[in-house]
Formats: C-alpha cells, structure tokens, sequence
C-alpha cells in the first residue's frame, strides 16, 4: 500500500497506546487529544526501545511526578527520549531472571526467592549431597523462568 511506510506502527498497537496513556494515574492523565498525539509516538519507540504497555512502563513515564509544571510536556518528552528498557535483575545466586528479594544475613545482592528460602550451607563433601544440591538448583531456576 503506498504510503505504509510513513504509518508510525500497526494501527492497534497504536490504539492499545492510546489506551494505555489515558490510564496513566493523575496527574499525567492526559487530554484524549493529547493522548491521539502521543500514542504513535509511544507505539512506535517503546516497541524499538524494548518496553511493553506495562506497569514497567508505566513507572517509568510516571517517575518523580513532584515539582512538575508541565505534565503533558513531560510526558512527551520522556516517550520521546525513552531509553532502551533495562535488562530484568537476575538472581545473585542462581542467575535465574524474575522477582528478586533481598535475604536477610545472607548475600547482599537480591536473590530468588527458592535462593532465599533454601539456606546456602557450605558445599557438602559428599558427591550425592552434591548432585543433589545441583538438581535443586536446576529445578529453582526452571521455576522462576515459568514464572
Ligand atoms: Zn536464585
């Protein structure tokens, strides 16, 4: 079709942004023409940039919303600056990607919960204590990537 090309993305994703900015908490509620404007603009970068039209988004348009005049300009300019989305942490321990909480007396660095709850003894001697040890990983980290 001529002229494709000059469209900003495919029309839904640019409804579904459309959606998402107007569900964006007050005060960067935009105007529903404000909203029109922006959402090619948002379509189009966060689908280069990485992001999803999710609560991560969300937060990161939304950040330190204190000592702001403008909000609708603000906004603009965060969609349009967007930097690439941070990769999601991974476990200290295992290396297992997902939600990260910091175990007390342990590593300082946040692990996976299995990681936190299963206490990190020293390595045993013991070959089948081991092996073990190893398949508890395995089966942890398969558990946080399901998630
Ligand atoms: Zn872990």
């Amino acid at each position: 079709m001529p002229g494709e090309h000059l469209r900003p993305g495919p029309a839904d994703d640019v409804a579904a942004a459309e959606q998402f900015l107007m569900n964006l908490p007050a005060p960067w509620t935009p105007w529903p023409q404000t909203a029109r404007s922006l959402a090619p603009v948002l379509a189009t970068t966060a689908a280069a940039r990485g992001w999803h039209l999710g609560t991560a988004l969300r937060a990161q348009l939304t950040d330190r919303p204190d000592g702001i005049r403008s909000h609708p300009a603000v906004l603009s300019a965060r969609i349009r600056q967007l930097p690439n989305r941070p990769p999601p942490a991974r476990c200290a321990s295992c290396g297992a990607p997902g939600s990260l909480v910091h175990a007390n007396g342990q590593s300082p660095r946040p692990v996976c919960v299995p990681c936190a709850t299963v206490p990190a003894g020293p390595p045993s001697a013991d070959p089948a204590a081991q092996a073990a040890a190893v398949r508890s990983a395995i089966r942890a980290g398969r558990r946080a990537r399901r998630r």
